[in-house]
């Protein structure tokens, strides 16, 4: 079997490099300050205020990533930042309806969708690794078909933003409206951070925000099919993802 490493997909380091090599381009030192002044300026900010301060500090180098369970975040930042770049991680294991939520985004918001597709269709996955590798190795699965799209997705922008909130796990506990991630070497922004399920519903019915069907059928979170299943009453609403494993997280957001 193969081992996925960073090295054999092509990537010669998942970090930015100390310094860019396009001089245009803020260094990583500048970008940590940066993040720094936005998490002061920023931590008890309204979303709309956190979203317009992250789309003019870093313009063309910024971009919102969207797993499209709603399209709470891409619909922020298209009221604050039109046209600004939407970043879709499209598996080729999503729900039909997440892909509708998708089109439907592409269609009717003033922003630039972008499917980012992993290297390798799900079928040459499964001949490479074997099939059903997201029920053997769920971490590599993830590897394969998010963190290193997203990885080359970013290597773009400079800043991200995405829809994590506090509220949703205890793992998400802790999430800042405003970070450096050093791994990464970017800016991450989390401008609903602070939001509820109450504050996304409100959001949701102000706006008319598309929402997946699936929230309607009892799923409590959405990610791929395999990997996702409905949640019980009282469960952590991420209690459906991975439930066979003690994986909470794709590798997206550590
Ligand atoms: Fe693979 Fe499941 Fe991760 Fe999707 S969520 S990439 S199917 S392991």
């Amino acid at each position: 079997m193969t081992v996925v490493t960073a090295a054999n997909l092509g990537l010669v380091s998942l970090g930015a490099p100390a310094t860019p090599a396009d001089p245009a381009r803020r260094s990583r030192a500048e970008l940590s300050s940066l993040a720094a002044e936005g998490a002061a300026l920023l931590a008890d900010a309204p979303a709309e205020e956190i979203a317009r301060w992250a789309a003019s500090t870093f313009g063309e180098r910024f971009c919102v990533t969207s797993s499209m369970a709603d399209a709470v975040v891409a619909h922020l930042f298209s009221r604050v930042a039109p046209g600004v770049d939407v970043v879709f991680l499209d598996t080729g294991l999503h729900f039909p309806e997440t892909l509708k939520i998708r089109d439907t985004v592409a269609r009717t918001m003033n922003v630039n969708v972008r499917s980012i597709r992993p290297r390798m269709t799900v079928g040459q996955q499964d001949g490479e690794f074997g099939p059903r590798l997201f029920a053997r190795n769920p971490d590599e699965c993830c590897f394969l078909r998010k963190v290193e799209p997203l990885e080359r997705a970013l290597a773009d922008y400079d800043s991200w933003a995405t829809g994590l909130r506090r509220d949703e796990s205890p793992t998400r506990a802790n999430t800042p409206v405003v970070a450096f991630d050093a791994k990464k070497g970017k800016v991450k922004v989390n401008p609903i951070a602070a939001w509820t399920q109450s504050d996304v519903d409100r959001y949701i019915a102000r706006w008319n925000v598309p929402v997946n069907e699936l929230f309607k059928k009892g799923y409590g979170s959405i990610g791929c099919w395999p990997c996702t299943r409905r949640t019980k009453a009282g469960e952590d609403p991420r209690a459906g993802r991975w439930a066979m494993f003690e994986k909470t997280e794709c590798g997206l957001h550590i």
